[in-house]
Protein backbone atom coordinates (compact mmCIF):
# COMPACT_ATOMS: atom_id res chain seq x y z
CA UNK A 1 0.00 0.00 0.00
CA UNK A 2 0.84 3.54 -0.43
CA UNK A 3 1.84 3.55 3.54
CA UNK A 4 4.49 1.31 2.93
CA UNK A 5 6.02 2.54 0.06
CA UNK A 6 6.25 5.85 1.01
CA UNK A 7 8.82 5.72 3.90
CA UNK A 8 10.71 2.92 1.97
CA UNK A 9 10.81 5.55 -1.60
CA UNK A 10 11.97 8.09 0.85
CA UNK A 11 15.13 6.29 2.28
CA UNK A 12 16.16 4.71 -0.68
CA UNK A 13 16.75 8.42 -2.32
CA UNK A 14 18.19 9.88 1.14
CA UNK A 15 20.60 6.97 0.30
CA UNK A 16 21.11 7.82 -3.48
CA UNK A 17 21.85 11.16 -2.61
CA UNK A 18 24.15 10.44 -0.08
CA UNK A 19 26.12 7.85 -2.17
CA UNK A 20 26.31 10.49 -4.63
CA UNK A 21 27.65 13.18 -2.16
CA UNK A 22 24.75 15.47 -2.45
CA UNK A 23 23.94 17.35 0.24
CA UNK A 24 20.79 19.98 0.85
CA UNK A 25 22.79 22.55 -1.44
CA UNK A 26 22.97 20.63 -4.86
CA UNK A 27 19.85 18.71 -3.90
CA UNK A 28 18.53 22.21 -3.67
CA UNK A 29 20.01 23.31 -6.97
CA UNK A 30 18.25 19.84 -8.66
CA UNK A 31 14.94 21.29 -7.51
CA UNK A 32 15.61 24.45 -8.62
CA UNK A 33 16.75 22.91 -12.22
CA UNK A 34 19.78 24.45 -12.17
CA UNK A 35 22.41 21.40 -12.03
CA UNK A 36 25.67 22.17 -13.86
CA UNK A 37 26.72 19.49 -16.07
CA UNK A 38 29.58 18.11 -13.77
CA UNK A 39 31.21 14.72 -14.10
CA UNK A 40 34.14 12.78 -12.89
CA UNK A 41 37.10 13.43 -14.25
CA UNK A 42 38.73 9.95 -16.19
CA UNK A 43 40.81 8.73 -13.25
CA UNK A 44 39.43 10.88 -10.60
CA UNK A 45 40.58 9.58 -7.38
CA UNK A 46 39.21 9.17 -3.72
CA UNK A 47 40.39 11.57 -1.13
CA UNK A 48 41.55 9.85 2.09
CA UNK A 49 42.59 10.72 5.35
CA UNK A 50 42.08 14.56 4.21
CA UNK A 51 43.50 17.18 6.68
CA UNK A 52 41.38 19.79 4.95
CA UNK A 53 43.57 22.45 3.88
CA UNK A 54 42.15 24.68 0.83
CA UNK A 55 43.55 26.61 -2.13
CA UNK A 56 42.42 29.00 -4.65
CA UNK A 57 45.40 29.21 -7.04
CA UNK A 58 44.31 32.16 -9.86
CA UNK A 59 41.09 31.27 -10.05
CA UNK A 60 38.48 33.07 -12.53
CA UNK A 61 34.71 32.19 -12.87
CA UNK A 62 31.98 33.32 -14.47
CA UNK A 63 28.58 31.58 -14.44
CA UNK A 64 27.90 32.68 -18.33
CA UNK A 65 30.68 32.78 -20.95
CA UNK A 66 28.86 35.98 -21.87
CA UNK A 67 29.35 37.86 -18.90
CA UNK A 68 32.36 38.92 -16.95
CA UNK A 69 34.00 36.87 -14.30
CA UNK A 70 32.58 36.59 -10.98
CA UNK A 71 35.91 35.17 -9.67
CA UNK A 72 38.34 37.48 -11.18
CA UNK A 73 42.18 35.65 -10.69
CA UNK A 74 41.41 35.06 -6.80
CA UNK A 75 44.15 33.36 -4.73
CA UNK A 76 43.66 32.27 -1.50
CA UNK A 77 44.67 29.27 0.79
CA UNK A 78 43.54 28.38 4.08
CA UNK A 79 45.36 25.98 6.38
CA UNK A 80 43.77 22.77 7.61
CA UNK A 81 42.01 23.44 10.79
CA UNK A 82 41.86 27.04 10.32
CA UNK A 83 38.85 29.05 11.30
CA UNK A 84 38.29 31.62 8.01
CA UNK A 85 35.89 34.30 7.29
CA UNK A 86 34.61 35.74 4.10
CA UNK A 87 33.37 39.47 4.09
CA UNK A 88 32.52 41.80 1.66
CA UNK A 89 29.62 43.62 -0.22
CA UNK A 90 26.67 41.92 -1.32
CA UNK A 91 27.62 40.52 -5.19
CA UNK A 92 30.86 40.23 -4.98
CA UNK A 93 30.79 36.68 -4.97
CA UNK A 94 31.19 35.01 -1.24
CA UNK A 95 28.44 32.16 -2.21
CA UNK A 96 30.14 31.72 -5.05
CA UNK A 97 33.20 31.10 -3.95
CA UNK A 98 31.76 28.82 -1.67
CA UNK A 99 29.84 26.80 -3.97
CA UNK A 100 33.42 26.27 -6.43
CA UNK A 101 34.85 24.35 -3.58
CA UNK A 102 32.70 21.23 -3.80
CA UNK A 103 32.62 21.27 -7.59
CA UNK A 104 28.58 22.77 -8.03
CA UNK A 105 30.59 24.80 -11.01
CA UNK A 106 33.38 24.07 -12.86
CA UNK A 107 36.17 27.23 -12.80
CA UNK A 108 37.05 28.58 -16.32
CA UNK A 109 40.86 28.98 -15.24
CA UNK A 110 42.89 28.47 -12.19
CA UNK A 111 43.25 25.48 -9.91
CA UNK A 112 41.17 24.85 -6.38
CA UNK A 113 43.18 22.10 -4.12
CA UNK A 114 42.01 20.31 -1.22
CA UNK A 115 45.17 18.81 0.62
CA UNK A 116 47.27 20.25 -2.37
CA UNK A 117 44.90 18.13 -4.88
CA UNK A 118 43.02 19.20 -7.60
CA UNK A 119 39.39 19.15 -7.20
CA UNK A 120 39.21 18.03 -10.65
CA UNK A 121 41.22 15.16 -10.10
CA UNK A 122 38.89 14.20 -7.19
CA UNK A 123 35.53 12.12 -7.56
CA UNK A 124 32.54 14.50 -6.98
CA UNK A 125 31.10 11.75 -4.25
CA UNK A 126 34.74 11.88 -2.50
CA UNK A 127 35.09 15.79 -2.58
CA UNK A 128 31.58 16.43 -1.58
CA UNK A 129 31.71 13.75 1.45
CA UNK A 130 34.46 15.58 2.63
CA UNK A 131 33.13 19.04 2.69
CA UNK A 132 29.73 20.01 4.82
CA UNK A 133 27.49 23.09 4.12
CA UNK A 134 25.11 25.41 6.43
CA UNK A 135 23.32 27.32 3.27
CA UNK A 136 22.45 30.93 3.15
CA UNK A 137 19.00 30.19 2.99
CA UNK A 138 18.39 26.54 4.72
CA UNK A 139 16.51 24.36 2.64
CA UNK A 140 14.16 21.42 4.54
CA UNK A 141 12.75 18.40 2.72
CA UNK A 142 9.42 17.00 3.41
CA UNK A 143 9.33 14.89 6.10
CA UNK A 144 10.04 14.81 9.76
CA UNK A 145 13.00 16.42 11.88
CA UNK A 146 14.41 13.57 12.19
CA UNK A 147 14.55 12.38 8.62
CA UNK A 148 15.86 15.88 7.99
CA UNK A 149 19.30 15.86 10.22
CA UNK A 150 19.43 12.39 8.59
CA UNK A 151 19.65 13.95 4.94
CA UNK A 152 23.63 14.51 7.06
CA UNK A 153 24.65 10.50 7.16
CA UNK A 154 21.90 8.43 5.99
CA UNK A 155 23.45 5.33 8.02
CA UNK A 156 23.65 7.22 11.34
CA UNK A 157 21.63 5.68 14.54
CA UNK A 158 19.13 7.51 16.66
CA UNK A 159 21.60 7.85 19.47
CA UNK A 160 24.04 9.64 16.86
CA UNK A 161 21.49 12.23 15.27
CA UNK A 162 20.36 13.33 19.12
CA UNK A 163 23.74 13.78 20.02
CA UNK A 164 24.28 16.29 16.15
CA UNK A 165 21.45 18.40 17.46
CA UNK A 166 22.39 18.43 20.47
CA UNK A 167 25.97 19.70 19.50
CA UNK A 168 23.92 22.15 17.34
CA UNK A 169 21.83 23.62 19.98
CA UNK A 170 18.87 22.13 18.78
CA UNK A 171 17.99 19.29 20.76
CA UNK A 172 16.07 21.60 23.22
CA UNK A 173 13.69 22.94 20.89
CA UNK A 174 13.09 19.69 19.06
CA UNK A 175 12.28 18.20 22.63
CA UNK A 176 9.11 21.32 22.49
CA UNK A 177 7.78 20.47 19.12
CA UNK A 178 4.56 18.80 19.18
CA UNK A 179 5.93 15.19 18.39
CA UNK A 180 9.50 15.38 18.83
CA UNK A 181 11.64 14.35 16.29
CA UNK A 182 8.47 12.87 14.48
CA UNK A 183 7.41 16.61 13.85
CA UNK A 184 6.58 16.80 10.39
CA UNK A 185 8.50 20.08 9.04
CA UNK A 186 7.11 19.74 5.35
CA UNK A 187 4.64 21.97 3.41
CA UNK A 188 2.01 21.20 5.60
CA UNK A 189 3.74 20.97 9.08
CA UNK A 190 5.27 22.78 11.72
CA UNK A 191 6.80 25.95 10.57
CA UNK A 192 10.06 26.99 12.22
CA UNK A 193 12.05 29.98 12.62
CA UNK A 194 15.20 30.84 10.51
CA UNK A 195 17.58 30.35 13.66
CA UNK A 196 16.23 26.77 13.83
CA UNK A 197 16.51 25.95 10.65
CA UNK A 198 20.11 27.05 11.09
CA UNK A 199 20.75 24.50 13.68
CA UNK A 200 18.85 21.79 11.90
CA UNK A 201 21.20 22.84 9.01
CA UNK A 202 24.13 22.60 11.43
CA UNK A 203 22.81 19.33 12.63
CA UNK A 204 23.00 17.44 9.80
CA UNK A 205 26.46 18.65 9.30
CA UNK A 206 27.85 17.63 12.91
CA UNK A 207 26.57 13.69 11.90
CA UNK A 208 27.93 14.29 8.19
CA UNK A 209 31.23 15.13 10.49
CA UNK A 210 33.64 16.41 7.44
CA UNK A 211 36.73 17.68 8.01
CA UNK A 212 35.91 20.66 5.80
CA UNK A 213 32.64 23.00 6.32
CA UNK A 214 31.18 26.08 4.67
CA UNK A 215 28.69 28.34 6.63
CA UNK A 216 27.10 31.03 4.67
CA UNK A 217 25.23 33.01 7.11
CA UNK A 218 21.38 33.80 7.03
CA UNK A 219 21.13 37.02 5.41
CA UNK A 220 18.04 37.50 7.42
CA UNK A 221 18.30 38.90 10.88
CA UNK A 222 17.99 36.27 13.89
CA UNK A 223 16.66 37.48 17.16
CA UNK A 224 19.31 38.25 19.46
CA UNK A 225 18.81 34.87 21.31
CA UNK A 226 19.18 32.76 18.22
CA UNK A 227 21.58 34.41 16.53
CA UNK A 228 23.70 33.57 19.62
CA UNK A 229 23.15 30.09 20.21
CA UNK A 230 23.75 29.64 16.43
CA UNK A 231 27.29 31.22 16.91
CA UNK A 232 27.84 29.03 19.48
CA UNK A 233 27.05 25.85 17.76
CA UNK A 234 29.02 27.19 14.78
CA UNK A 235 31.79 27.58 17.17
CA UNK A 236 31.53 24.04 18.28
CA UNK A 237 31.37 22.87 14.92
CA UNK A 238 34.28 24.85 13.53
CA UNK A 239 36.61 22.75 16.17
CA UNK A 240 39.09 20.36 14.76
CA UNK A 241 37.91 21.06 11.34
CA UNK A 242 38.78 23.56 8.33
CA UNK A 243 36.01 26.25 8.52
CA UNK A 244 34.93 28.99 6.44
CA UNK A 245 32.49 31.32 7.07
CA UNK A 246 30.62 34.18 4.96
CA UNK A 247 29.65 36.54 7.19
CA UNK A 248 26.79 39.19 7.01
CA UNK A 249 27.58 39.99 10.86
CA UNK A 250 30.79 41.15 11.74
CA UNK A 251 30.08 40.09 15.74
CA UNK A 252 29.87 36.40 13.62
CA UNK A 253 33.48 36.26 12.99
CA UNK A 254 35.18 38.62 15.86
CA UNK A 255 37.19 34.85 16.77
CA UNK A 256 38.05 33.82 12.95
CA UNK A 257 41.95 33.25 13.00
CA UNK A 258 41.83 34.86 9.37
CA UNK A 259 38.87 37.28 8.26
CA UNK A 260 39.45 37.90 4.28
CA UNK A 261 37.89 41.32 3.16
CA UNK A 262 36.81 40.64 -0.58
CA UNK A 263 35.98 43.55 -2.89
CA UNK A 264 34.19 43.28 -6.16
CA UNK A 265 37.55 42.97 -8.10
CA UNK A 266 39.18 40.37 -5.51
CA UNK A 267 40.93 40.34 -1.65
CA UNK A 268 40.65 44.02 -0.54
CA UNK A 269 43.09 42.96 2.68
CA UNK A 270 42.88 40.16 5.33
CA UNK A 271 44.08 39.64 9.04
CA UNK A 272 42.76 39.38 12.43
CA UNK A 273 39.93 41.65 13.51
CA UNK A 274 42.66 43.51 15.68
CA UNK A 275 44.79 43.53 12.74
CA UNK A 276 42.36 44.92 10.33
CA UNK A 277 40.73 47.05 12.80
CA UNK A 278 44.37 48.76 13.11
CA UNK A 279 45.11 48.97 9.68
CA UNK A 280 42.02 51.39 9.55
CA UNK A 281 40.95 49.93 6.15
CA UNK A 282 37.52 48.56 4.20
CA UNK A 283 37.43 46.27 7.57
CA UNK A 284 37.41 49.58 9.66
CA UNK A 285 34.68 51.17 7.61
CA UNK A 286 32.27 48.11 7.76
CA UNK A 287 32.70 47.88 11.48
CA UNK A 288 31.85 51.54 11.26
CA UNK A 289 28.71 51.28 9.51
CA UNK A 290 27.72 48.20 11.75
P1 LIG B 1 27.64 37.42 -2.53
O1 LIG B 1 27.38 36.10 -1.88
O2 LIG B 1 28.97 38.01 -2.18
O3 LIG B 1 26.53 38.39 -2.28
P2 LIG B 1 27.20 35.99 -5.01
O4 LIG B 1 28.28 34.97 -5.11
O5 LIG B 1 25.87 35.53 -4.59
O6 LIG B 1 27.71 37.20 -4.11
O7 LIG B 1 27.05 36.69 -6.43
C1 LIG B 1 28.13 37.23 -7.15
C2 LIG B 1 27.63 37.64 -8.54
O8 LIG B 1 27.26 36.48 -9.27
C3 LIG B 1 26.42 38.55 -8.51
O9 LIG B 1 26.57 39.49 -9.55
C4 LIG B 1 25.28 37.61 -8.79
O10 LIG B 1 24.24 38.27 -9.44
C5 LIG B 1 25.91 36.58 -9.70
N1 LIG B 1 25.31 35.25 -9.52
C6 LIG B 1 25.15 34.58 -8.36
N2 LIG B 1 24.59 33.37 -8.55
C7 LIG B 1 24.37 33.26 -9.89
C8 LIG B 1 23.83 32.24 -10.75
N3 LIG B 1 23.40 31.06 -10.24
N4 LIG B 1 23.76 32.49 -12.07
C9 LIG B 1 24.22 33.66 -12.57
N5 LIG B 1 24.74 34.66 -11.84
C10 LIG B 1 24.83 34.47 -10.51
MG1 LIG C 1 25.79 35.39 -0.62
Amino acid sequence: TAFLIEPIKKATNVAILYQEGMTGFERFMEMMAVKPDIQDSPGAMELEHVLGSIEFQNVSFRYDENQPNVVENLSLKIGAGEYAALVGPSGAGKTTICALLPRFYDIQSGEIKIDGINSKDITLASLRKNIGIVQQDVYLFAGTVMENILYGNPGASGEDIIEAAKNAHAHEFIMKLPNGYDTDIGQRGVRLSGGQKQRLSIARVFLKNPPIVIFDEATSALDNASEKVVKDSLERLAQNRTTLVIAHRLSTIRNAGRIIVLKENGIAEQGTHQELLERNGDYAKLQGVQ
